[in-house]
């Protein structure tokens, strides 16, 4: 009942097998391909962010109301060469390449470490398509970086390099603007004066300029780092634009002047920043942008249907997010609203108008009375339980594991409020939805892999030489590791993530999954199984 898309995509999966058979030589090619990447997003942020559509807006998520009903859906998995858990340059690689790539690299060679032709590279220099990258996360950033760099991850200087050098997408727009500075890089280069003099763009820094740009080349750097999270934007709105402004504009851009065709990769950030953070409302607020832009792409496929490939996916699952867990507890707080004619707990998140984060910032162990009361403001329609109240009063520190920081005091008030846990600080390995419209779409059916996903996208490109086989799953004793490699991962804004979630085992007797294969989750859990029974004594 409550998943009613996800049975739809069941059937949809199992309608998908035959159509793997057909003839890829009759097939029509897509004109105009947008893919948009939710990072991060799983089943089950999908899931919340439409119980809180539903709950507080009225109305269905787009994405699954229109897209998922009118398209094809499928299951993907994301593991890369050498982990059972991607990050986001091996997922998204695997979709620029066809080809299954190293945890920390972009579009390179798992072995040779030589450069893969991208889908983006291959339509620029076979069809002589438009190309455009949109992302409220850095542009350099793994995800874009895979469709128009060849690099580690964390060389961001020298992809930002390839992009005014080499593949020069028409269309840049995101964050990271400091990337792009002679002051931040190590080769002393403006690289936004060279895209402007050299390579002919013109360059926007807000969403106003932004709107005024009709056609031709255009970088648009909107700030130093990651964009403003949507939930921590000020209510007068911001000089940022959204995805859903960026997107618009790119389409508008790209389609300006009759091209041959263009491929626009989109990338919405915030499921998988706030995963990492175990942020419920900022996840919610991420992706219903998500949602916004999703409708945006397809307001284009409906002028175009006949030309268009829609593409909406995830690289991975961020944050082992487990919705509705610790029931009984729940159940508590329901019969409470349901005296007093409350909504569903999750309508609660509407309340909360700053990420987690946000709300920490500058927090010492003990509170002043001002922060006390502004906690308790920004929080006003959540139930405190006994430990977070003893928190506000006596400082975090008297709560052990729970109290080590601010930001798990208030990921566990949000949790026993609205049923959001996240079990992890990390991606894990459970597959992704898929939803595609337009022409080709068909061939997104059913249970892909992400590297095979790429390969569909580059024989609907007319690439011959690349054979549909599914990738399987690799054998034991292959080498590739169940266990999450810090060595392998280069992104210092992922590794610098310090499991503030609290894990599940912490909530005493309510829960004792195994759901994570992080060997840290665990030995964490471990260590805080004597005091989650302390804990469990005054829990109410
Ligand atoms: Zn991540």
């Amino acid at each position: 009942m409550v998943k009613r898309w996800a049975i739809g995509m069941l059937i949809v999966l199992t309608l998908a097998l035959g159509a793997n058979a057909a003839d890829w030589k009759t097939e029509r090619q897509p004109r105009y391909i947008i893919f948009i990447m939710g990072d991060g997003l799983g089943v089950d942020e999908l899931e919340l962010a439409r119980q809180y559509s539903l709950a507080v807006l009225g109305h269905d998520l787009f994405i699954t109301e229109t897209l998922a009903r009118e398209g094809y859906c499928a299951l993907m998995d994301t593991y890369s060469t050498n982990n059972l858990v991607t990050d986001s340059a091996a997922g998204a690689s695997a979709w620029a390449t066809g080809q299954k790539i190293k945890n920390g690299q972009v579009s390179v060679d798992p072995v040779s470490g030589d450069p893969l032709q991208t889908i983006l590279e291959y339509y620029k220099e076979k069809h002589d398509f438009q190309t455009g990258l949109v992302s409220n996360d850095n542009i350099t950033g793994a995800s874009p970086a895979a469709f128009a760099a060849h690099a580690a991850r964390w060389d961001t200087k020298e992809i930002a390099r390839q992009y005014c050098d080499e593949t020069h997408p028409d269309v840049i727009l995101g964050g990271g603007r400091r990337e792009f500075l002679a002051k931040n890089r190590y080769d002393d280069r403006d690289l936004v004066q060279d895209f402007v003099a050299r390579q002919g763009y013109r360059y926007v820094t807000t969403a106003d300029e932004l709107a005024r740009v009709r056609s031709g080349k255009v970088l648009g750097l909107f700030a130093d780092d990651v964009l403003t999270w949507q939930i921590d934007r000020p209510p007068e709105g911001a000089l940022e634009p959204m995805t859903s402004e960026m997107t618009e504009a790119a389409l508008r851009i790209l389609s300006a002047d009759r091209p041959n065709g263009f491929f626009l990769f989109v990338e919405e950030c915030l499921p998988d920043k706030a995963g990492h953070k175990s942020d419920a409302a900022a996840t919610v607020c991420g992706i219903l942008e998500l949602d916004r832009t999703v409708a945006t792409a397809y307001r284009f496929y409906r002028k175009h249907p006949q030309e268009t490939l829609l593409i909406v996916t995830a690289d991975h699952e961020t944050g082992g997010l487990q919705w509705l867990m610790g029931y009984p507890w729940l159940d508590k707080v329901r019969a409470a609203e349901r005296r007093e004619g409350e909504k569903d707990p999750v309508a609660r998140l509407a309340s909360v108008h700053a990420s987690i984060a946000k709300a920490v910032a500058g927090l010492q162990e003990k509170l002043t009375p001002e922060e006390r009361a502004r906690l308790r403001w920004r929080y006003r329609q959540f139930r405190f339980d006994a430990n977070v109240a003893e928190a506000l009063e006596k400082g975090r520190g008297t709560l052990g594991k729970l109290g080590e920081k601010w930001e798990t005091v208030l990921t566990h008030l949000v949790a026993r409020n609205t049923g959001a846990y996240y079990t992890t600080g990390q991606h894990n390995l459970a597959a992704v939805p898929l939803f595609a419209i337009g022409v080709g779409a068909e061939r997104f059916s059913g249970h892909l892999d992400n590297a095979e996903t790429g390969r569909i996208l580059f024989r609907l490109a007319g690439r011959q030489d690349f054979r549909i086989v599914r990738t399987t799953k690799p054998a034991r004793g292959s080498g590739i590791s169940t266990t999450y490699d810090y060595s392998t991962s280069y992104d210092t804004n992922e590794t610098e993530y310090d499991y503030a979630s609290p894990s599940s085992t912490q909530y005493g007797q309510e829960t004792y999954p195994e759901y994570s294969n992080y060997t840290k989750t665990r030995s964490r859990q471990k260590r805080s199984a004597k005091q989650s029974k302390s804990a469990e004594a005054t829990d109410e």
